[in-house]
């Protein structure tokens, strides 16, 4: 096993996790058995707790993990599904180590951070290596280099690299260059000084990838070769890019791949990235375009609904047109300017969410589409409200409500799962992850999936309440998907309305480019038909 530490200097959200998911793509691409894992120097267990608004989206994956959201960015440049153990974060760590001390693991020793925790998180990463069988193990480590929280992890790398082999062991480090005064000076300093705040842990960074708005000048890469005391060529520009997607070619350009795969000893194969580059062509060069309106609950911060971006996006390229996004605030709904937005909008997708703030915008959002024949796609809440709306405006069930808003509504058309009636902790107690969906025949999402049976992630605690089933049915609203015991409604679509589709699952988290996730692509595709069909009008 070789890793690849990907650190960060100057500030968060330098797209890291990007640049770690484009490595590996390009590794990938050389037929490189190559997986990927991050860490979260936060104490949280794991990112099921987090607000999105602060983190960005929470990303489920296949065994029910509830994870940060570059695990969706590795999945989706790598092709893979990852599990939890490809999730690290403090709080993971010291319980590990907290139990082990219960158990007497440790019996007459002092328990410390070295070496108990660095031996823990060293012992993390390599079984992800084992169980994944990877060649190479990507690590991204969240945070700053300098952050208090981050330096047992950067320790235990440290002690990694040596007990590993130089050739084993290679420190990608990520920086920001930002460019100042009326001339747009690079300046490196920032840089200078991260890779000093390394040294000082007794890292010396192998590879600066360098953050900045336009591509690295000359002097700038001179420079950081210099002071950084890493090689010239071994100083990768990446500048601002257009599509998240061309990142992978902009490290292919600058031979990183052959650079890294020289640097670890490997054999260097020629590049296998026509696919990607097919793909990418499609993003760049659409030949139409539709507008989705999404509406939500933290439309400002677009990490917030990430894998709904990139699910569309991957949707689009394959129809060939660009997916423009609308967003609104669902409390805002019924103000003018929203009221344009949903009358703009080729399809509306309203995405999952947590608690009774912006439900009201949302239903009036599904009712105009469901009114109006725009199409539509409801995920999770969305998919819920659905089903309220329809309670509410067809089948006249004034108050019908979720009892996760309305606890005493006489009509509770979407209540708490039954397994979950007793559960009082929040942490990891939804229904979780993959789960089977049987699909009927002859309809909608059959037509979309190709598949009687299908796996999808969930993350819910509740459920379409089985007692109304046939009323809402018998109106119209058909549940064409459901768990395989019958049980639990899974999928919904309204006859006689051009595209009307909800789940209760999360279909985003499965899409990956050239394979889009099938209710995305159904609903950019209908999208599509319906504003060609608005022009002609
Ligand atoms: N709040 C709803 C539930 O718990 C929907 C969850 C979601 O959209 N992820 O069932």
């Amino acid at each position: 096993m070789k890793c690849i530490i990907v650190t960060g200097g100057v500030l968060s959200g330098l797209g890291k996790g990007i640049t770690a998911s484009s490595i590996g793509c390009v590794l990938k691409a050389r037929g490189i058995k190559v997986t990927a894992m991050k860490i979260d120097p936060y104490l949280n267990s794991d990112a099921g707790t987090l607000n999105p608004f602060e983190h960005g989206e929470v990303f489920v994956l296949d065994d029910g993990g509830e994870a940060d959201l570059d695990l969706g960015n590795y999945e989706r440049y790598l092709d893979t599904s990852l599990t939890s153990d490809h999730v690290m974060t403090t709080g993971k760590v010291y319980n590990s180590v907290i139990e082990k001390e219960r158990e007497g693991n440790f019996l007459g020793k002092t328990v410390q951070i070295i070496p108990h925790i660095t031996n823990e998180i060293k012992s993390m990463i390599s079984e992800v290596g084992r169980k994944s069988g990877a060649d190479v193990v990507i690590v991204e480590l969240g945070g700053t280099v300098g952050d208090i929280e981050s330096m047992p992890f950067l320790e235990a790398m440290r002690q990694m690299h040596s007990e590993m082999g130089h050739e084993n062991y290679v420190f990608v480090h990520t920086t920001l260059v930002p460019s100042l005064g009326t001339l747009k000076e690079q300046k490196t300093k920032p840089t200078q000084h991260s890779v000093k705040e390394m040294r000082a842990i007794g890292i010396q960074p192998d590879i600066i990838v360098a953050r900045s708005e336009n591509p690295l000048e000359d002097g700038a890469r001179r420079k950081i070769a210099l002071f950084c005391d890493v090689p010239l060529n071994a100083v990768i520009s990446a500048p601002d890019a257009k599509s998240i997607y061309q990142v992978p070619l902009f490290l292919e350009e600058q031979k990183l791949t052959d650079y890294l795969l020289n640097r670890m000893m490997l054999d260097v194969p020629e590049n296998g990235l026509a696919d990607w580059k097919k793909f990418l062509d499609k993003v760049m060069n659409p030949k139409k375009e539709t507008k989705i309106l999404l509406v939500g609950k933290y439309m400002e911060q677009r990490d917030s609904y990430m894998s709904h971006y990139e699910a569309l996006t991957h949707a689009g390229a394959e129809l060939n047109a660009k997916v423009t996004f609308l967003r609104v605030e669902a409390e805002d709904i019924t103000n003018e300017e929203s009221l344009l937005l949903l009358k703009e909008a080729d399809g509306i997708l309203i995405p999952g969410g947590f608690g009774s703030r912006g439900t009201d915008g949302k239903i009036e959002a599904i009712k105009y589409a469901r009114e109006n024949g725009v199409p539509f796609l409801g995920v999770c809440l969305g998919f819920q409200l659905a089903v309220v709306e329809f309670s509410k405006n067809v089948l006249m069930f004034h108050d019908a409500n979720s009892t996760e808003f309305e606890p005493h509504t006489s009509h509770p058309v979407v209540d708490l799962l039954p397994e979950q009636k007793n559960v009082t902790k929040k942490g990891a107690t939804m229904r979780l992850g993959a789960q089977d969906i049987e699909v009927e025949k002859g309809t909608i999402a059959h037509k979309l999936y190709g598949a009687t049976t299908v796996s999808e992630r969930h993350r819910h605690r509740f459920e379409v309440n089985p007692h109304y089933i046939d009323r809402i049915q018998e109106k119209g609203l058909k549940f064409t998907g459901r768990s395989p015991d019958g049980r639990k409604m899974e999928i919904a679509e309204l006859e006689g309305h051009p595209f009307f589709m909800g789940s209760q699952f999360h279909p985003e988290f499965k899409s990956r480019p050239q394979k889009p996730a099938p209710m995305h692509y159904g609903l950019v595709k209908a999208a599509l038909e319906f504003s060609k069909k608005r022009k002609k009008a």
